[in-house]
């Protein structure tokens, strides 16, 4: 899971859309995980996640899955999704 630049992203469209599964995410958004201990922000490969738990995996449910990869926490980590700007 790489870390990308947020200048790419529009995190002002960073929806609490959290009901959402894999496979009902639209393709413009981003994955995004937000690490509880030191608060960075990192992209996730959605389409991975997809091919690994399915396009009807809640994306909720994949959250204690996250692992920071800046300082490791695996800690109360959530998801953000945003809109990619063209
Ligand atoms: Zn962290």
């Amino acid at each position: 899971m790489g870390i990308a630049s947020m200048r790419h992203y529009d995190l002002s469209q960073a929806k609490g859309n959290i009901r959402a599964t894999l496979g009902t995410l639209e393709e413009w958004y981003v994955l995004l995980g937000n690490c509880y201990a030191c608060d960075h922000i990192g992209r996730l490969d959605r389409w991975a996640l997809q091919l690994r738990y399915g396009k009807d995996c809640r994306i909720k449910a994949l959250e204690h899955r996250l692992a920071c990869t800046k300082c490791g926490n695996r800690l109360f980590n959530g998801f953000c999704i945003a809109k990619q700007k063209r």
